[in-house]
């Protein structure tokens, strides 16, 4: 293994501590920030978040209120809802938890947030002030990359970040916060040819694919900075396939296995494969995951501010 691991729950308890720290002076100014997070139905996975974002706020001091909803709730009624939330003087940041129901028209829904309480940077506004260089609500996993790159001082000025994967949550806003940060950005998806090749150019590259392990060692140039946003559950018969394929999950699997739980969290790159060849890289779990709820503390903050102080 001569790629070093980067820290990311390390960077990501930074900022927490760098969020308390302004949540403490906000209420000392009489503003007390409150981030309202809005479940419909009962996804384990979405559970496990929502609860997650609620104890963050408890340890930081932020108020949070854990909306609940039945899983049969119709657009309009959720509507209504965020409705009443944009309303509240005391919520600062409004988070509707993805997926949500087939039912509900979640375009409909994460419009219906007020742009100045979008705290997962999701709204066109928010996207549109992005895409225009303007100050704008950013979506969290793709701040918290630029974060990790920026705190690991890897230079990002004419740079060549290649990003695979263009969708609105992460690898398009991600592109747009590296060419705000003067790199020379290529994105990648599904139809790029020679995808191997492309990525091989890159000083940093990024993979946002939701496709495990796909990211070997020639994809990467030597000395280059991989940076892992997928997190893939794996289970069942293709679990030992990818235990062979990227010897650096076993160890998580036996940890697991430990406390009765048969998978793994895979990123989308082999971090085994690419570990000779890359300078850095971001491991899973561990690496850009802990970011993601950092930077939504930090955007409940700015939120707070923009609109109160
Ligand atoms: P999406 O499924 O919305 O987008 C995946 C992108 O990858 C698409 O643009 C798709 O291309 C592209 N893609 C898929 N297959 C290939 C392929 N074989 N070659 C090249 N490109 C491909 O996923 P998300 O962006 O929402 O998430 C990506 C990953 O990041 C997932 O594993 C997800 O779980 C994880 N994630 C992690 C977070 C964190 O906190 N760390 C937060 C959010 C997501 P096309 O557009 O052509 O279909």
């Amino acid at each position: 293994m001569g790629a070093r691991l980067i820290d990311g729950a390390g960077i990501g308890r930074r900022i927490r501590d760098e969020v308390r720290a302004e949540v403490t002076g906000l209420k000392n100014v009489g503003i007390s920030p409150g981030l309202a997070a809005v479940l419909v139905g009962d996804n384990p996975a979405s559970q496990v978040y929502v609860r997650s974002k609620i104890k963050a706020c408890y340890s930081l001091g932020i108020h949070s209120e854990h909306v609940h909803l039945p899983a049969d709730t119709t657009t309009q009624e959720l509507l209504t809802r965020i409705e009443q939330l944009n309303q509240k003087e005391e919520i600062d940041g409004i988070l509707v938890q993805l997926p949500l129901p087939e039912q509900i028209d979640e375009r409909t829904a994460l419009d219906a947030v007020n742009p100045l309480k979008d705290v997962d940077g999701l709204h066109p506004v928010n996207a549109g002030r992005l895409a225009l260089g303007r100050e704008s609500l950013q979506p969290c996993t793709p701040s918290g990359v630029i974060e990790i790159l920026r705190r690991e001082n890897i230079a990002l000025r004419g740079s060549h970040a290649v990003v695979v994967g263009r969708s609105n949550l992460v690898g398009k806003p991600l592109s747009l916060l590296l060419l705000r940060e003067h790199a020379t950005v290529t994105i990648c998806h599904s139809r790029t040819r020679g995808l191997s090749d492309v990525c091989r150019q890159a000083d940093i590259l990024v993979a946002a694919i939701g496709r495990p392990a796909m990211v070997t060692a020639d994809f990467v140039k030597p000395g280059a900075v991989v940076i892992d946003v997928g997190i893939n559950k794996i289970e069942g018969e293709v679990l030992l396939k990818f235990l062979q394929a990227d010897p650096t999950l076993r160890l998580q699997h036996e940890k697991n296995r430990a406390e009765g739980k048969n998978y793994v969290l895979a990123g989308d790159v082999n971090l085994f494969s690419v570990s000779d060849v890359a300078s850095a890289v971001t491991p899973v779990p561990g690496g850009v995951g802990p970011l993601t709820i950092a930077m939504l503390m930090k955007n409940t903050v700015q939120a707070a501010r923009l609109r109160r102080a």
